[in-house]
């Protein structure tokens, strides 16, 4: 039976078996939870089954960080084929190595996500994300493969080039994250292109959030249908979780990955439904596992059926990641909050990003800068002062803190391969 349609009683016992064995594993093999479980107090005993799991510690990216390079490991290194590292877009990298074992799982579930979202044999699929040790690039690369769909990895960077093969290949796939496809359609259209007259039909956008905005835009430009999927280095990149067709949610494969959800400031687990800190504790990993990791990012699980049959639950599309949240005269700020707000108004693109004013090692204020639309730019300063009031006010109301707000000119906001930045910081004075 195909995993993705198991009953919720098959995948229940699947977990609980393999959750056995990776405690087992854990207890054996890996020096670092030994002494961990150990100072906690805790014996293989305690632990029978996913009953028990609350029992146990979590694992955040800090410890993991203190493991730097191989503290993680479970396994000799001899058995380890490959690394990996998180792109560190909030701080130090951390390592990530696979057995022959873990590379199959990966490539498994990640063709199971690719499936999902409609990939089939016949599609050309360009992966844009960056082949290194970032686990986009090669998570796709190998779960496409094996799905059947031919593999163009061309990596990041040189856009122009991008275009011009997309276009003799007649390529149908586009993998990268939602920024990359956003910032390939401008440069497409100042090519000379028409993004629509290429031959795509479906995105496979992962590695950042994706605000509705920013998937109509991409939808509209390109001509495609943009599905997101879901996943983290620590955990082993791509392929933890993704949109079927129906675009609600994004379903977990739950028979390699036990999920819960906390909060994020007690650490309590919250009943099904309700929006918290997602944790992770994948079920068959070997080289460098991790028990009830904290990925720090903010949803719910969903666990009414999905018209597609398939049987994993959805996890919620992610609001926030809990290092993003800033925190501006005591308020604290997801930029997903502002960008929700900005999605409101036709004059502005999905381009802004938040500056945290500094002072003496303070933030004292924030301000919001967002690029207009070609459409929504206007000569007229008092249209443009109107305009920013009004996003001021309604701001306010949102977040409870007024910002600054500063309307950017179209194309002006720095534009990104990879990960969009929306977060910077700068000392007072440093803004013109
Ligand atoms: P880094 O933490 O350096 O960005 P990764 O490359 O491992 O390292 O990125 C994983 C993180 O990317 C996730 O924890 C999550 O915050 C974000 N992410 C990945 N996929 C999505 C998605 N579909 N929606 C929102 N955020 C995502
Ligand atoms: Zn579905």
């Amino acid at each position: 039976m195909h995993k993705d349609y198991l009953s919720r009683e098959e995948i229940a016992r699947l977990q609980e078996k393999r959750f056995r064995e990776t405690v087992e594993r854990i207890f054996k093999r890996s020096p670092y939870y030994q002494k961990k479980l150990k100072e906690h107090g805790i014996k293989p005993v305690d632990i029978r089954g996913l009953a028990d799991i609350h029992l146990l510690p979590f694992t955040s990216k800090n410890d993991l960080r203190g493991q730097y390079p191989f503290g993680m490991a479970a396994v000799s290194l001899k058995k380890i084929l490959r690394l990996h590292a998180s792109s560190g877009t909030t701080g130090k990298p951390i390592v990530s190595g696979y057995t022959r074992r873990d590379l199959s799982v990966w490539a498994d579930a990640v063709s199971r996500i690719c499936q999902m979202a409609g990939v089939t044999r016949e599609d050309i699929a360009q992966i844009s994300f960056g082949y290194g040790l970032f686990t986009g690039g090669f998570g796709l690369h190998y779960g496409l493969e094996k799905l059947g769909a031919m593999v163009v990895p061309f990596s990041s960077g040189n856009t122009e080039r991008q275009l011009s093969l997309m276009q003799d290949f007649h390529t149908t796939v586009l993998v990268s994250t939602p920024s990359f496809a956003l910032y390939m359609a401008e440069q497409a259209r100042e090519l000379g292109y028409d993004p629509a007259s290429f031959h795509l039909r479906l995105g496979l956008f992962g590695g950042e959030p994706c605000s509705d905005l920013m998937r109509q835009e991409i939808e509209k430009e390109w001509g495609l249908k943009a599905t997101l999927n879901y996943g983290l280095t620590e955990v082993m990149g791509p392929g933890i979780a993704g949109e079927c067709s129906e675009r609600n949610g994004m379903h977990l494969l739950e028979d390699y990955f036990y999920a819960e959800i906390i909060d994020p400031k007690t650490g309590e687990r919250l009943p099904d439904g309700e929006k918290g800190e997602l944790v992770l504790t994948p079920l068959t990993k070997e080289a460098f596992p991790v028990l009830r990791y904290r990925t720090g990012d903010i949803t719910r699980l969903i666990d009414s059926p999905c018209p597609c049959g398939r049987t994993g639950r959805r996890m919620d599309y992610i609001t926030g990641r809990s290092d993003d949240m800033v925190i501006v005269k005591g308020v604290n700020i997801f930029p997903s909050q502002v960008e929700e707000v900005l999605s409101t108004f036709p004059e502005v693109s999905p381009h802004y990003r938040l500056v945290l004013i500094r002072q003496k090692g303070f933030i004292k204020d924030l301000e919001v800068q967002v690029e207009l639309t070609p459409q929504g730019f206007s000569d007229s300063f008092r249209e443009l002062e109107q305009l920013e009031e009004k996003i001021r006010s309604r701001l306010r109301s949102t977040l409870s803190l007024g910002p600054k707000v500063k309307l950017m000119e179209p194309k002006s906001l720095e534009r990104t391969t990879g990960k969009s930045r929306r977060i910077v910081e700068v000392e007072k004075g440093e803004l013109e």
